[in-house]
């Protein structure tokens, strides 16, 4: 059943909003002199490499993270770019991270984390990867572990959810569940991402969650052309809770380098 694999997609532009907001979140987190938590539902294997066979079937990360450094989106001291410049220097040119190492070079000493990833392979893949940092790995479903581990110690903090949205029933469970972990965790900052397809399957759940009237909601969309003809992602979407002061700053920063009007 789960055949999504992020090795194809790393890098794209739905990878450059994610990773870019996740860091400038995980950065003003890292401001307080406060220790905080993370946790990941859907980790992947936190490493990839946009040299690969993988990479270049499909060409995304061209028209993502290639484009948008060609184009010097983020200057040396966004925390994005930090991020991508020691990866590269720890991993090779062509490296690029995934949400759990973006994380993880965010994270300070007394920060908490705990990523979780169901594929095998990449599971055992995000181990190894993950070896050398102070992150938990477990190879649990992502949405039974997002309630098991809130609230969490410390109650500050983020959660990421990026599902693979291979189960149409995912759009209709989330949002219910998003707000049993808001219910249980209402400090913590929950951080969604979904795509933007041509034929608008996301759209009743983000009318659900935004019916849910969570507090310091952030909405963000961002439209681009498809990665290749036929492609039916035109955009990605982060409906985000408790979001963190700044945050939509860079939302708007990224609308305009993207030329998408709000
Ligand atoms: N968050 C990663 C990043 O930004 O680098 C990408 C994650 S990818 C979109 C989704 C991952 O979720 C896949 O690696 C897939 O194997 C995994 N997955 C699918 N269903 C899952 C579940 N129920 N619990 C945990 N992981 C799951």
């Amino acid at each position: 059943m789960l055949s999504y694999q992020h090795a194809y997609h790393a890098g794209n532009m739905a990878d450059v909003q994610k990773h870019a907001l996740l860091a400038v979140m995980l950065d003003y987190l890292g401001k307080k002199d406060k220790p905080f938590s993370y946790i990941e539902t859907h980790a992947g294997r936190g490493l990839y490499d946009l040299g690969s066979a993988e990479a270049a079937k499909t060409g995304e990360a061209a028209v993502g993270i290639d484009l948008a450094e060609a184009k010097g989106w983020f200057p040396k001291d966004h925390p994005y770019a930090r991020v991508l410049t020691a990866v590269r220097r720890d991993h090779g040119p062509r490296a690029y991270p995934g949400s759990p190492l973006v994380a993880a070079h965010l994270l300070r000493p007394d920060d908490r984390a705990t990523v979780c990833e169901l594929h095998p392979q990449e599971y055992e893949a995000l181990l190894a990867v993950m070896l050398p940092w102070p992150v938990a790995c477990r190879k649990a479903d992502g949405m039974d572990m997002a309630l098991a581990l809130t609230p969490p110690e410390p109650r500050r903090g983020l959660m990421l959810i990026d599902p693979s949205w291979e189960v149409k029933a995912d759009y209709e469970m989330i949002p219910k569940r998003i707000a049993a972990i808001h219910r249980k965790w209402n400090v913590g900052t929950i951080a969604l991402w979904y795509p933007i397809l041509t034929d608008g399957r996301h759209r009743p759940m983000t009318a659900a969650l935004a019916a849910m009237n969570f507090p310091k909601v952030l909405q963000h969309e961002l439209r681009f052309p498809p990665a290749r003809d036929g492609h039916g992602m035109v955009g990605s979407g982060m409906f985000i809770v408790n979001t963190p002061f700044g945050t939509e700053v860079e939302a708007a920063r990224l609308d305009r380098l993207v030329g998408n009007r709000r």
